[in-house]
């Protein structure tokens, strides 16, 4: 479902990623690890195009991310083509960026009313669902400042979700949570992992990626340093630079 092949990018003189090769099939969950500046986050930019690349090439579902294929030629979208394509990618980051002045169900009906063109009560529906699903249809009428941090990610999710995307990406989605939330955030993540959604996660929470991803990918320095299943590379890493990280964080 996504294929990554040789994603270049560099800031300035800086080589921020040396040609990433990825391939995410569809229900997979593959969880990225790597040090800090090793380039995770801009390479998830770049898969949903936050980021144009210097060279290779993205493709969600087949068609190529920023580009249109056409008698086997690329060509370049404009940005609102691309907007559209970017629909199918969730990508929940960090800092969960809510709208402060909606309510929760408010937040998650916005998108596909405002976006998808669904009807406002249809998508109310929809969204009280979604909710339901995050654990939170009791406070579905609370403003972001009333909600705990892993309540509002919990929301970004739902929020996501509501677009009915293809794949979901997540950048580090628990660090900026009190540890005493993380856990409830990674349930519903697995639940959704579990459910069949295509993911890729980049965290440091070790045990979601051992118990939830098919794949883990060990980046540094802007490449692949290696990649397997979690109970290889987490138990028996075959580089040092793994081997060093993974003795940081475990
Ligand atoms: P972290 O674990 O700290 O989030 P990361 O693996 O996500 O790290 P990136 O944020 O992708 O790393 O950054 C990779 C490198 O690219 C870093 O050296 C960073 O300073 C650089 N970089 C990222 N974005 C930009 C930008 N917009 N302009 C210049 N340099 C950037
Ligand atoms: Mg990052």
């Amino acid at each position: 479902l996504l294929k990554a092949v040789g994603v270049r990018k560099s800031y300035g003189h800086t080589e921020v990623l040396g040609g990433i090769d990825l391939e995410v099939h569809k229900g997979q969950v593959v969880c990225l690890l790597g040090p800090s500046g090793a380039g995770k986050s801009t390479f998830l930019r770049c898969v949903n195009h936050l980021e144009a690349i210097d060279a290779g090439q993205v493709w969600v579902d087949g068609e190529p991310i920023g580009f249109r294929l056409k008698n086997g030629k690329l060509y370049e979208l404009k940005e609102r083509e691309v907007a559209r394509q970017r629909r199918d990618i969730g990508m929940v980051f960090q800092r969960f960026n809510l709208f402060g002045h909606r309510t929760a169900v408010q937040n998650v009906v916005e998108g596909p009313v405002r976006v998808l063109g669904l009807n406002p009560e249809e998508a109310r529906v929809q969204a009280l669902d979604l909710l339901d699903r995050v654990g939170l249809a009791h406070r579905a009428d609370a403003y972001p400042a009333q909600l705990s941090g892993g309540q509002q990610q919990r929301v970004a999710i739902a929020r996501s979700l509501a677009m009915k995307p293809k794949l979901m990406l997540f950048d580090e989605p628990t660090s900026a949570l009190d540890p005493e939330l993380v856990g409830e955030v990674l349930a519903v993540m697995g639940t959704l992992a579990a459910e069949g959604m295509t993911m890729v996660v980049v965290t440091h929470e070790m045990g979601f990626a051992a118990e939830a991803a098919d794949e883990v990918v060990f980046m540094a320095d802007g490449v692949v340093v290696e990649t397997g299943p979690p109970g290889e590379i987490l138990s028996s890493p075959k580089h040092e630079r793994t081997k060093q990280f993974l003795a940081r964080v475990l």
